[in-house]
C-alpha cells in the first residue's frame, strides 16, 4: 500500500539534462525521507541520470510510457524492463495525450499495462472523458468503458493506481469542483471493487490543472488519494507545495 498522499509529476516532453537534473536535485534535497509518496516521471533520455541524482532520496522515479513487449524490432520504443533497468518503479499508461494524439486504444493500453506489471512496475493508469462527453452527460459511460477495456490482467491494489484525468481539465486551468471529483472517485472505487478482488483499495488520483492553490481542497476530499500533476510539476517549489498541501511531509 502506497503511503498517502500520492503526488506524481508528469514532466511530459520537458527536460534537457541540465534542467532535469536541477529540478530532480531540488526535489531530492527536500525529500531524504517522506511520509507520503512523491514521484517524478521525466523523459526517457534523462532517466538514468535522474535516477542517480535522486538515489539517496525517497522520491519515486517513473517512465511516461512503455511498449507491450519485453524486447524486439520496435524502432523508437522503450520496454517496461528497460524502464526498470533505468531505475524506474512506475510507469504512466493511457494518458489522454497518447490515447488521442497517438491513437492508443483501450486494448493497447491494457497490453502495455500487463507488460509493466510483469516487469514489476507500478502502473499509473489514466482515464478521463472529453469535454463533449462530459457535456453530453456520458462521463460514467466513458470511464466505465476505459476502465473495463484497459484494466490489466493481474492488476491489484499493490501494482495499480488509477488516475482520473478529465481531458478538458488538462493544461487548461479548469477543474471539476472538489465535490464533483469526490463523487466520481467514489463511483470509480465502486467500479474497481466490482472488477478486482481488492479493487476498493486501489489508490485513486485526480489529474488536471492541479496547482498548490487548489491541491489542498482536492486532496481533502474523501476518496482522493493523491494527484497526478503536469505543468506544475516542472517547478520544484510549486510541486513540493502541492505535496505538502495534501498533508505530506
Ligand atoms: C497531465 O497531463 O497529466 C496533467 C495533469 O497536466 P496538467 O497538470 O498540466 O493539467
Amino acid at each position: 500500500m502506497l503511503a498517502r498522499p500520492i503526488v506524481f509529476g508528469n514532466w511530459k516532453m520537458h527536460g534537457l539534462r541540465e534542467q532535469a537534473l536541477a529540478l530532480a536535485g531540488a526535489l531530492a534535497d527536500r525529500a531524504p525521507r517522506l511520509t507520503g509518496t512523491l514521484g517524478i516521471f521525466p523523459p526517457f533520455t534523462v532517466l538514468h541520470e535522474v535516477a542517480r541524482r535522486i538515489q539517496a532520496s525517497a522520491l519515486w522515479l517513473g517512465g511516461q510510457d512503455c511498449h507491450d513487449r519485453r524486447e524486439g524490432p520496435f524502432t523508437g520504443c522503450i520496454s517496461a524492463w528497460m524502464l526498470k533497468d533505468a531505475g524506474c518503479r512506475a510507469v504512466i499508461l493511457g494518458h489522454s495525450e497518447r490515447r488521442r494524439g497517438l491513437g492508443e486504444d483501450d486494448a493497447w493500453v491494457r497490453r502495455k499495462a500487463e507488460a509493466a506489471i510483469a516487469s514489476g512496475l507500478l502502473v499509473v493508469l489514466c482515464i478521463g472523458e472529453s469535454e463533449e462527453e462530459w457535456q453530453a452527460g456520458r462521463r460514467q459511460e466513458v470511464l466505465a468503458r476505459q476502465l473495463a477495456g484497459s484494466l490489466p490482467e493481474g492488476a491489484n491494489a499493490a501494482n495499480l493506481v488509477v488516475a482520473y484525468e478529465p481531458v478538458w481539465a488538462i493544461g487548461t486551468g479548469r477543474t471539476p469542483r472538489p465535490e464533483e471529483i469526490a463523487e466520481i472517485h467514489l463511483w470509480l472505487r465502486g467500479q474497481l471493487g466490482r472488477l478486482l478482488a481488492d479493487g476498493e483499495r486501489v489508490a485513486l488520483l485526480y489529474g488536471g490543472s492541479v496547482k498548490a492553490a487548489n491541491a489542498g481542497a482536492i486532496m481533502a476530499m474523501e476518496g482522493v488519494d493523491g494527484v497526478l500533476v503536469g505543468g506544475a510539476s516542472l517547478d520544484a517549489e510549486e510541486f513540493w507545495r502541492i505535496y505538502r498541501a495534501g498533508g505530506g511531509a
